[in-house]
């Protein structure tokens, strides 16, 4: 049972390395801004309640937050271990899943602080488009489909997210080192945390938080 943590800021390409990273090691992706979405195409109660937080870029509440994860990681996929994608964004959200996970008798290996400049992460979200279908990211510069607006891996169409907005951009930033980057001090203390720079190729970043991962294990 192996619980890993991805913290980095929004653009940082959590979301592409996370699920990679679960799909190789055998663990669940859990990334709560993807559930989110998804709740917003099926309109559930959860998506009405998240909906407003979400445009603006600011965090929907910790209680609804904690209790989607914790439901989600009862599921049997889960039961290997998880990979948490936008989870937790602030230290209420850590404490939380600490609590949660310690009365299991359980706890998070290791926290993956995927590093990249401000520069870089303003530069990212203004050109970015993601798959409907299968949530591959794509930059309109540095990484464009094959067939504009087409996905290259499975032809799903390729959208721009309402929350990639510039004002929204600078927003979802501002929450980020605000409430997210605490957490680096937080899981530092607990020695729990690697850092892998974020920046260059795809496979390049994969290849760095896989070996920062295999050092946490043997440490
Ligand atoms: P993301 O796809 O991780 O960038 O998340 C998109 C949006 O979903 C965020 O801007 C928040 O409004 C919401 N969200 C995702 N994860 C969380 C979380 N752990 N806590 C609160 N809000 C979240």
């Amino acid at each position: 049972m192996l619980y890993i943590v991805f913290l980095g800021a929004p653009g940082a390409g959590k979301g592409t390395q996370a699920a990679t990273v679960a799909g190789k090691l055998n663990l669940a992706h859990v990334a709560t801004g993807d559930m989110f979405r998804e709740a917003q195409k099926q309109e559930t109660e959860l998506a009405k309640q998240a909906r407003a937080y979400m445009e603006k870029g600011e965090l929907v509440p910790d209680g609804i937050t904690i209790q989607m994860v914790l439901e989600r990681i009862a599921a049997p996929d889960c039961e290997k271990g998880v990979i948490f994608d936008g989870f937790p964004r602030n230290l209420k959200q850590a404490e939380a899943l600490d609590e949660a996970l310690g009365k299991q008798g359980k706890m998070i290996g290791s926290v993956i602080y995927i590093k990249v400049s401000e520069a870089e992460l303003l530069e990212r979200l203004g050109g970015r488009w993601i798959c409907r279908q299968c949530q591959t990211p794509y930059h309109m510069v540095n990484s464009p489909p094959q067939t504009p607006g087409k996905c290259d891996r499975c032809g799903g169409e390729l959208y721009q997210r309402s929350d990639d907005t510039p004002e929204t951009v600078r927003e979802r930033l501002r929450v980020y080192f605000a409430e997210t980057a605490p957490l680096i001090d937080y899981y530092a203390r607990t020695g729990k945390l690697l850092e892998a720079g974020g920046e260059g190729s795809v496979e390049d970043v994969r290849e760095r938080i896989l070996a920062s991962l295999e050092k946490g294990f043997v440490r």
